[in-house]
């Protein structure tokens, strides 16, 4: 599967948000949005004219595909995955991005970035009620909980991802035994759970055409 391996921070300066893709440095004055925020690319600077329908959709699915780092076919797989549940199509897209195991060991803090919880995923680190998942796209439950392997509490990205995450705040769906390097799905995400700005209905409308 294709994976993108230019600059993260391109993405960010594209989408015109801050994605926080690269850890520590964006809380840095290194980040490139703060520094540069207009588009990337030599007519970034350009004043851009008024945007159709179908770009802003197109916008706000490639924001929220970036955000959690997956490609074309993952995310279009997730979307259809989240109609043929009951309730609101957007919301349950949302919901279940946010329940990825990935996405949690990020969120909890054993990782700087969603794209190295992943890595840290696959390299088997963690366990989930005591059994081995590899799977980043996992999705957890509420009472799950994550625990990082014997060995892997001595691994010394994750021991300084746990110290840079009082920078984030922990969802409160979330909790963490920061001593015994394991954390508590208390309850399933909400809808406003997802602190960045999206509009989901934009997503729905772009793959409904
Ligand atoms: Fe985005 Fe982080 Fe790069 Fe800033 S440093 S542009 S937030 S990825």
């Amino acid at each position: 599967m294709s994976r993108y391996r230019g600059s993260v921070c391109r993405l960010c300066r594209r989408e015109n948000i801050k994605l926080y893709l690269k850890g520590d440095r964006c809380f840095s004055d290194k980040c490139a949005f703060d520094r540069r925020s207009y588009p990337p690319g030599q007519h970034g600077q350009r004043r851009s004219g008024k945007i159709s329908e179908y770009g802003l959709q197109l916008r706000e699915k490639q924001k929220v595909k970036r955000l959690y780092g997956l490609s074309e076919d993952q995310f279009r797989l997730f979307f259809a995955r989240s109609e043929q549940k009951k309730g609101v199509t957007g919301t349950n897209l949302l919901v279940m991005l946010e329940r990825r195991l990935d996405n949690v060991a990020f969120r909890m803090g054993f990782a700087n970035s969603r794209s190295q919880a992943r890595q840290l995923v696959k390299h088997n680190h963690f366990t989930i009620n005591g059994k081995k998942v590899n799977i980043p796209s996992f999705q957890v439950s509420a009472g799950d909980v994550i625990e990082l392997k014997e060995k892997s509490k001595k691994v010394q990205v994750i021991l300084d991802a746990m110290e840079a995450v009082v920078r984030r705040s922990l969802p409160q769906w979330l909790e963490l035994d920061k001593d015994a390097m394991k954390g508590v799905v208390k309850t399933l995400p909400v809808r406003d759970d997802v602190t960045m700005p999206v509009a989901e209905n934009q997503i729905v409308e772009f793959y409904s055409k």
